[in-house]
């Protein structure tokens, strides 16, 4: 997918991206541009929006914005962990704005979380911008690491992650190997019997048909006995609708511990034991499209 931004429109009060390949775009109107930087891995920029409070923005494609990022993190995070029977040790890949890290933070029964993202300047970026994601980033339980995902899978221990979140950008430039096979086979060798690896999984309108078939694909060769594939909406990606695919390892990923995502006791504001249910039940077209 072609993820444009079309800068020259912020003279006129708009940051736009244009998503070429599906003949549609997304725009806010903004009030200022807060920050800019050139990482060695990306362009970030944060713009403070009219309505959608602060905006961040990796090569021209939004990230997240203050208004609706819960949805995204909330369904990055819950689904897996109310899949897994006991998640302990969670690994998480990207997810550098630390928005998913605080979620899992929020499962006291969660004993470690080591996150890997590529470039600090995002988790930077997140503490100035995005306070309330970085929020829980001092908690003796969370570790964070900045190198390279595909590599760091390679050297960590077998069977060692009860979770492991894949909270990456879109599958071009440094994230492209994380959607690879072979990344897939790593993960699966470093979860331990029982685990559950989730992977953010593109637009379900946009998607089904490419990445997200592909990807459960890869997910079936790397070794993984079950997947399931769950929509949300997501009004600032591509389609306004987004998704995250689940791949269990000798456990079934379209069941999940409803009595204790019931009993919650940490505040939500879009995942609840009914959203998750609702999520499980795909729509027909994609029923269609994933089993042709
Ligand atoms: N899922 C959101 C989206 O699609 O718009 C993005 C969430 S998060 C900001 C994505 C993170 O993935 C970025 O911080 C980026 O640095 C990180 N990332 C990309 N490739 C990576 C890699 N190979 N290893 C670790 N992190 C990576």
């Amino acid at each position: 997918m072609t993820r444009i931004p079309m800068t020259e429109r912020l003279d006129q009060g708009w940051f736009t991206e244009v998503f070429d390949s599906h003949g549609s775009a997304f725009s806010l109107m903004i009030k200022d541009k807060l920050h800019e930087v050139q990482s060695p891995y990306q362009h970030l920029e944060v713009y403070a929006t009219e309505t959608y409070g602060n905006l961040m923005v990796l090569d021209g494609c939004v990230m997240l914005s203050t208004r609706d990022n819960f949805l995204y993190h909330e369904m990055m995070a819950h689904p897996a962990l109310f899949a897994h029977a006991a998640p302990k040790r969670v690994v998480i890949i990207g997810g550098g704005d630390c928005g998913t890290l605080r979620e899992v933070l929020k499962h006291p029964g969660v004993e470690q979380v080591v996150q890997i993202d590529i470039d600090e300047e995002v988790t930077r970026a997140s503490q100035r911008y995005f306070p309330e994601l970085t929020a829980s980033n001092d908690d003796p339980r969370a570790t964070l690491k900045f190198e390279d995902g595909v590599k760091w899978v390679e050297s960590a221990p077998e069977g060692s992650v009860d979770v492991m979140i894949i909270d990456s950008t879109d599958p071009v430039g440094p994230a492209e190997g994380l959607f690879e096979v072979d990344f897939l086979t790593r993960c699966h060798r470093l979860l331990a019997d029982g685990g559950v690896l989730v992977q953010q999984s593109e637009s379900p309108l946009y998607h089904t048909g490419s990445i997200i078939r592909e990807l459960r694909a890869d997910m079936q060769r790397a070794g993984f006995d079950s997947v399931a594939t769950l929509p949300f909406p997501q009004p600032v990606y591509p389609s306004g609708w987004w998704s995250a695919t689940l791949a269990g390892k000798g456990s079934d990923v379209t069941r999940f511990r409803e009595r204790d995502a019931a009993a919650v006791e940490f505040p939500l504001e879009y995942y609840s034991v009914e959203t998750h249910r609702g999520a499980l039940a795909l729509p027909p077209f994609m029923r269609r499209a994933l089993s042709a």
